[in-house]
């Protein structure tokens, strides 16, 4: 998972899914630089490009920052550049920044690390198939290979369009789908409670792999966060798993078990590596490791 380094943070300033509002780094580029709540610079000596530096590296940093503090954000200061400036260069951001009271122009910006891009996935080779035959898998969702051990900004036109019609030929071409015959699926037993009646498991659980999830399997990890992330996983699927079969289907319980499975994914894909490269960062084994230039597949999990 890569982190985005600076969004938008107010308390408030979440949409209703709970995400928050991207500020590019292309303020930094602008000469934005991130400070402390007493105004101290954050990136001095922590890279040499400061500011500018990786933006694992940047995330990593504010992480550290906050932990270290209790601070509850960061701050990105713009006042470098005159108003005008701002304003033409980054209106929509200006706008943003104006809807929670903050001046871009007049004061610095309280930013926080936020999970920005889904690098793993579903297996593909260079034409969206997976190991399924007839299953196609592109954009987001899809592990082509093309990232290294940190994506890089601005992938997703590869990843979503070129691999579209990549895909689109393959399909095209591919005569053996029409002879694809599916196991035949067990008839669907409906459940004989009422709809919504277990929606408070689904608000708990969600908001338990949330948290776990952040804190355990966030911008930085520990092996101990992690085998307790995996214990903990394993008993909200179950649990999960349990309500999905005996109660009506919603929406949000479909995502719900989704979410999980993918949490538990992340997290053997994250233990599996004893390393830090790019993304993933191990305090308990903070190098990369010679040899370890790889992809970590899981195969046959579960
Ligand atoms: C704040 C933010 C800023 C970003 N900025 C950039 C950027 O500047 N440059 C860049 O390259 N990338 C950027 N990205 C990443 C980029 O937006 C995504 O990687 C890209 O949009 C993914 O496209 P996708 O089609 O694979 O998936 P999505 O855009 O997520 O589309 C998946 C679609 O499938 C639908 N869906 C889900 N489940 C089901 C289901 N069961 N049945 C039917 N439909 C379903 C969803 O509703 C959705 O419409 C940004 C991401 C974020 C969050």
């Amino acid at each position: 998972m890569q982190f985005h380094p600076t969004c938008l943070y107010s308390p408030a300033s979440k949409d209703e899914l709970g995400r928050r509002f991207l500020l590019s780094e292309a303020l930094r580029g602008e000469g934005g630089v991130l400070v402390r709540k007493d105004g101290t610079r954050l990136m001095e000596g922590v890279h040499p490009l400061k500011d500018l530096a990786p933006r694992d590296i940047v995330a990593r940093a504010i992480d550290a920052e906050l932990k270290r503090t209790g601070d509850e954000c960061a701050y990105l200061d713009m006042r470098a550049r005159p108003r005008e400036f701002l304003e033409k260069r980054f209106p929509n951001i200006c706008r943003h920044c104006r809807t929670i009271g903050v001046d871009p122009a007049a004061e610095p910006i309280p930013v926080v690390p936020a999970t920005h891009f889904f690098c793993g996935g579903v297996q593909t080779d260079e034409g969206g198939a997976t190991g399924l035959p007839g299953l196609y898998a592109i954009g987001e969702c899809a592990h082509t290979g093309l990232h290294g051990a940190n994506r890089l900004a601005s992938n997703s036109l590869l990843e979503g369009a070129v691999f579209a019609e990549r895909a689109f030929r393959r399909l095209s071409a591919d005569a053996s789908l029409s002879s694809v015959t599916l196991p035949a699926a067990d008839p669907w037993k409906p459940a004989k409670s009422a709809p919504g009646q277990e929606a408070v498991f689904i608000r708990q659980d969600w908001d338990e792999v949330r948290r776990l999830v952040w804190n355990f399997v966030g911008i930085v990890r520990t092996d101990r966060r992690l085998s307790s992330a995996m214990e903990r996983i394993r008993i909200i699927r179950r649990e999960v798993m349990e309500v999905y079969r005996g109660y009506p289907v919603t929406r949000d319980l479909l995502e719900l078990r989704n979410v999980t499975l993918l949490a538990e994914l992340l997290i053997a894909s994250a233990a599996a590596r004893k390393e830090s490269r790019g993304l993933h960062y191990n305090l308990d084994h903070p190098q990369p490791l010679e040899g370890e230039k790889k992809d970590t597949v899981l195969r046959r999990y579960g």
